[in-house]
């Protein structure tokens, strides 16, 4: 899942985070401030930015990859983005409306590659290293080198700093 409301409530939410989760967001944010692609918006046709998800999760050997596809959010009232199972169980991801972006699909799709590889069902129990763990940093940082050069490398360089500075204050 992404999405963190700006406000009062975000530090408090940053506050309550695990330190994965707090490492990965701070990591994301920074990477989408310097690597303008990642905000690029999806073209606007649900379908053609379907094909981008489907080269992902083919590129990871998802089974799925061939049905996936990608929607925004049909609540305007959802304020975050994740992934879901469509009727015939085709792997989504729903983004939040206001972050029809690659770099937002590639966080979802990692999602779907990393539930896949730790063999989650839909509705189980999250990744064994945690929904934002490293093993999710590394799909996802796989994904954004394919959207922008180094992002992947800036994303995990990021965490890894966000998570070794939370070692030294806690
Ligand atoms: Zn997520």
């Amino acid at each position: 899942m992404t999405g963190i409301q700006d406000g009062q409530a975000r530090d408090q939410a940053l506050a309550a985070m695990d330190p994965d989760e707090r490492a990965l967001h701070l990591a994301q944010k920074r990477v989408r401030a310097w690597h303008p692609k990642l905000t690029m918006p999806l073209p606007g046709d649900h379908e053609r930015a379907s094909q981008t998800m489907r080269w992902w999760l083919a590129g990871a050997g998802h089974p799925d990859a061939a049905r996936a596809y990608a929607v925004r959010h049909y609540q305007r009232s959802r304020r975050s983005s994740n992934t879901g199972r469509g009727p015939d169980g085709e792997p989504m991801a729903l983004l939040h409306r206001e972050r029809w972006d690659y770099g937002t699909l590639a966080h979802e799709t990692a999602h779907l590659v990393r539930d896949h590889e730790a063999g989650r069902q839909a509705g189980g129990l999250p990744p064994p290293d945690g929904t934002h763990g490293p093993a999710f940093a590394g799909h996802y940082a796989r994904l954004l080198d394919t959207i922008s050069r180094g992002a992947g490398d800036d994303l995990l360089a990021a965490y890894s700093a966000q998570l070794a500075a939370d070692r030294e204050a806690g």
